[in-house]
């Protein structure tokens, strides 16, 4: 007898495993099904960052679900942990960035400006001399500083398996495999394929990531998410660790609670290599040592290489897809996806059991997008 399930999510990164965690809560049961291994994407190696005032589309379209998914994520912190066991390293953090000269100042005004009105954050200025009593480290080149609080950080890979494991308690169940074709009934979807078998469902959400264009053959939709590759190196710095998360100079520094120093990122349109390169080591490393001389001593850990969904216009894909009664997406979150998960979880979940939600998805509604453009 064929298997089935109430609900299949297909893909298993931070998208795929919220949506199945608040269909849980919701008392809907789903099968997470997963071709590469939970979490073993980019949201098992993003930077793990957490800022729901600063990005592309915010403040804009995109502010108003960053901040309702920040928010969800504090009360995750601790939620998850004490339902799971599993401490992903949740925290609030301070981000300290860095003016080299006149031009850079701008950027620091920019955060100072979106940081300062809002509850629970704040910026705060700093002469060279400050910023060297808080971070001995940096370089003394520079002219200005802001450190500015309110971000949260956290392990994505250890939070994705979290959400999974929560869901597993509450009923939902994880298959491995490669979902490579639909069965349908007209306008409804009625099962996924795998290699040697098929498995029936009452609805079916696609979290594919940087791999959703495939879903465009198998329902005769436009699902433009392109692969932006995106490479980390984790560095053993010696010596006093740093305090705060450091930008500026073209280096992006961040201390994690292992000791490890993780810096970058990088951005390349690459289609779906996911290699390791040495360029993308010395650019990352450039940026570093100008940012903190002493980076140049530091020891390569690991680097990693993954691929972030995005969309034309940088905007995730949320909703239910034109056409169909019971196929839902939850993808293309592009560079904010562990940030957005909550609310893509939630709001899909909603969607599907209730037809509808308070969170902010409008403009991210799949139909915007036809293959004439958007
Ligand atoms: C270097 C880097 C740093 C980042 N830093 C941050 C950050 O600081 N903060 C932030 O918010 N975001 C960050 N991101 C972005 C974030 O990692 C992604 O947006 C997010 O992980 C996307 O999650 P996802 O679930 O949509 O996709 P993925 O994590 O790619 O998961 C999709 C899953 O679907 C599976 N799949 C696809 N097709 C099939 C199929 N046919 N059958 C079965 N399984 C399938 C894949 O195997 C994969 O596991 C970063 C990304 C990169 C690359």
């Amino acid at each position: 007898m064929p298997e089935s399930s109430d609900v299949i999510i297909v893909g298993g990164g931070a998208a795929g495993c919220s949506v199945a965690y608040h269909l849980a809560l919701a008392g809907v049961k789903s099968t997470v099904i997963e071709g590469q291994g939970v979490a073993t994407q980019a949201s098992g190696f993003s930077a793990g960052g957490l800022n729901p005032l600063q990005g592309t589309g915010i403040p804009g379209p995109l502010g108003p679900l960053a901040m309702e998914s920040y928010l969800m994520h504090l009360d995750l912190f601790g939620q998850l942990q004490d339902d799971t066991g599993i401490d992903y390293d949740g925290r609030i953090i301070s981000l300290l960035k860095v003016a080299f000269d006149d031009e850079d100042l701008a950027d620091l005004q920019e955060t100072e400006d979106v940081f300062a009105p809002v509850d629970g954050f704040d910026a705060r200025w700093l002469d060279t001399r400050e910023v060297l009593e808080l971070e001995p480290r940096v370089s003394p080149k520079i002219i200005r500083g802001l450190v500015a609080r309110g971000n949260a950080a956290m392990d994505s890979y250890k939070y994705t398996l979290a959400l999974l494991r929560s869901a597993e308690k509450m009923g939902a169940s994880i298959r491995s495999g490669t979902v490579a074709g639909l069965e349908r009934d007209n306008s409804r979807i009625t099962g996924v394929r795998l290699n040697d078998e098929t498995i029936s469902c009452g609805q079916i959400v696609l979290a594919m990531g940087p791999w959703s264009r495939k879903a465009e053959a198998w329902l005769d939709a436009y699902i433009p998410v392109d692969p932006l590759k995106g490479e980390i190196t984790r560095m053993e710095l010696p010596g006093a660790p740093l305090n705060h998360d450091l930008s500026g100079g073209g280096g992006s520094l961040h201390p994690k609670p292992d000791g490890l120093v993780w810096c970058g990122t990088t951005e390349e349109w690459r289609g779906f290599d996911k290699e390791t390169s040495t360029s993308a080591y010395q650019s990352i490393l450039e940026g570093a040592v100008r940012l903190v001389p002493e980076m140049s001593k530091a020891r390569l850990s690991l680097q990693t290489a993954c691929l972030r969904p995005v969309t034309p216009d940088w905007l995730p894909i949320i909703g239910r897809v034109p056409g169909w009664d019971n196929v839902y997406l939850a993808t293309g979150a592009g560079k904010k996806g562990i940030l957005l998960s909550p609310g893509i979880g939630k709001s899909v979940a909603d969607l599907m059991t209730q037809g509808e939600t308070s969170l902010s998805i409008g403009p991210f509604n799949p139909s915007r997008f036809t293959p004439n453009g958007f």
